[in-house]
Formats: C-alpha cells, sequence, structure tokens
C-alpha cells in the first residue's frame, strides 16, 4: 500500500498542494453518471488533488483594479505528472479535471448498463469523501488550509493507497455567518431556503443559490467556458470574496498571511448600478 506521505511527496513534487485518499467503496452509491468508478471500475482508491491559489488571483478583484479568472480545476499538466509518478508505482491512475457538470451528458449509450458519455465525478462528493474539506453555506467548496483559495482535480487509481478519514470538521460557520449572502448585492443566496446535504454520513446545510442571477453577476464572477449555461465560476465574485475575506480574518485557516486580505470596503456594483 502507497503511504499517505509518499503521496504527498509525489504530488508536491507535481505542483500540487494537498491531497486527500478515499477508498473506492466510499463511491460505491454515488450516481454512476457523476460517479468517477463509471471511467474506471476497478479502481481501489481515489485521490481529491488541492492546488493553492495565489491570494494576489483575487486582490485585483477586490480592489476593482484587475479582473482575472481564479481557476476551479487544476491544470492537466500538474495531474499528469502525479499520474505517472503512480503509474511508476505499478498502477494505472487516470487524471480527471471534470468540466461543468451541467453540459453532460451529451452523447449516446454504447453497452447496456454503462452510462451516457461523458461522466462528470461530483467534486463535492469527493471533497467531503476524501477528507479534504466541505461544502460551504454558498456552494462553494472549502479547506481547512485554503478556504476557497484552490483548484481542484481527481485521480482515479488501482493502486492502494492510505486512506483519509471522511471530513467531518468544520469550516464555515453557515447561518451564524452568512457573509456570502450578505455580500450579494442580486440577493441570489436565500438562506430562507435551505438544503441539508448528506455525504458519507456528514450532513451539512447550504443555502440556496439562484443560477439565472448568477450568470449575470457583475461582480466578479466568471463564466464556465466549457457551458454557457453552467453556474459560473464565483471564487473572485463578491460572494466567495466575503468568505475568503470572513475565514482570513478568523484565523482559522492553516496558511495565514501577515496582511489581511480585506484592507477596505471591497469594490462592487450595486443593484442600481447595473
Ligand atoms: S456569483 Fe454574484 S450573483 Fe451569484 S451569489 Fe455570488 S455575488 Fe451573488
Ligand atoms: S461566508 Fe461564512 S457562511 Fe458563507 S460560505 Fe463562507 S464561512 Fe460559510
Amino acid at each position: 500500500m502507497l503511504s499517505k506521505q509518499e503521496l504527498l511527496a509525489y504530488a508536491k513534487r507535481s505542483g500540487i498542494d494537498a491531497v486527500g485518499v478515499a477508498p473506492a467503496e466510499r463511491f460505491r452509491d454515488v450516481e454512476p453518471q457523476r460517479n468517477p468508478l463509471s471511467i474506471f471500475p476497478q479502481a481501489r482508491s481515489i485521490v481529491l488533488c488541492a492546488q493553492e491559489i495565489p491570494r494576489g488571483v483575487f486582490r485585483g478583484t477586490e480592489e476593482g483594479t484587475l479582473w482575472t479568472r481564479a481557476g476551479r480545476l487544476i491544470g492537466a499538466h500538474y495531474m499528469y505528472t502525479l499520474a505517472r509518478f503512480l503509474e511508476d508505482e505499478g498502477g494505472v491512475a487516470v487524471p480527471s479535471s471534470p468540466m461543468a457538470a451541467e453540459r453532460w451528458p451529451e452523447g449516446v449509450v454504447f453497452r447496456t448498463g454503462s452510462v451516457a458519455p461523458n461522466v462528470y465525478p461530483d467534486l463535492s462528493y469527493a471533497m467531503v469523501a476524501c477528507g479534504l474539506g466541505e461544502i460551504g453555506y454558498c456552494g462553494l467548496l472549502l479547506t481547512p488550509q485554503f478556504g476557497t483559495r484552490q483548484a481542484l482535480g481527481l485521480i482515479i487509481t488501482d493502486l492502494e493507497i492510505e486512506p483519509d478519514p471522511v471530513f467531518t470538521g468544520t469550516v464555515c460557520d453557515r447561518e451564524q455567518c452568512a457573509k456570502c449572502a450578505a455580500a450579494c448585492p442580486l440577493g441570489a443566496i436565500d438562506t430562507s431556503k435551505t438544503t441539508d446535504v448528506t455525504i458519507c454520513g456528514v450532513t451539512r446545510t447550504v443555502a440556496e443559490v439562484n443560477r439565472q442571477k448568477c450568470l449575470y453577476c457583475p461582480n466578479g464572477a466568471f463564466p464556465d467556458t466549457t457551458y454557457s449555461e453552467a453556474m459560473p465560476n464565483r471564487l473572485t465574485a463578491a460572494c466567495g470574496r466575503a468568505c475568503l475575506a470572513h475565514l482570513d480574518a478568523s484565523g482559522k485557516l492553516e496558511h495565514r498571511y501577515a496582511t489581511a486580505f480585506r484592507r477596505r470596503e471591497p469594490w462592487g456594483l450595486d443593484l442600481h448600478d447595473i
């Protein structure tokens, strides 16, 4: 069995900052269309990778000086490199940086009992199942290391790797915080409508987010380039930055800075400006 330490060493050499591992059994009940085991049924381990996004990527939008995209998915090169290391250990390793869930399926089932292409692994599920973090109140994925500031990628492998426990910690302060909802001038995060999401026995409350409003967000959201109707990338949007500012100021995150993320009223357009 590959130890977690060995995996982390390979990940660091690949430019990946954190990894969480789930044995394949934790994914057996996931819907086939969103299950990494539909891609590689013989897999024994699912590895979720996180790559820290520099805080500077968010600061430009925060100040209204530079609009840039904080990529939600780890670049293919990094995932490819880690997959190569894992295959040198004798396994098969499938790197996956899934595109928008809303885009799929777009093909036909070509074999009885199979699923239509393409399979989009559920990264929210993987976040908890692989022990890396949780779903925040506003639907963004949060880790104790970086809060909202990570890109994600998945490796599906038949190597047996030392697993992590399911994530049972709390990064998000939910109703007691709700700063993500308060920061949205369009009122797109409705705290009166919530859903309890249960993953591997861990339940978290998530507020309803109005995708139609987010598609027209003028405050730092970026369209998903893989599917125009998909929920946009909200990492640098007003909601995502409010969350980052809150977690940064709370001192909860493992990666701390000498300076605050939020230094003045954030730049933003109000409803009447649009
Ligand atoms: S992306 Fe924009 S519209 Fe959607 S919740 Fe965030 S700030 Fe509001
Ligand atoms: S702003 Fe607060 S309530 Fe919203 S996701 Fe972040 S920590 Fe959770």
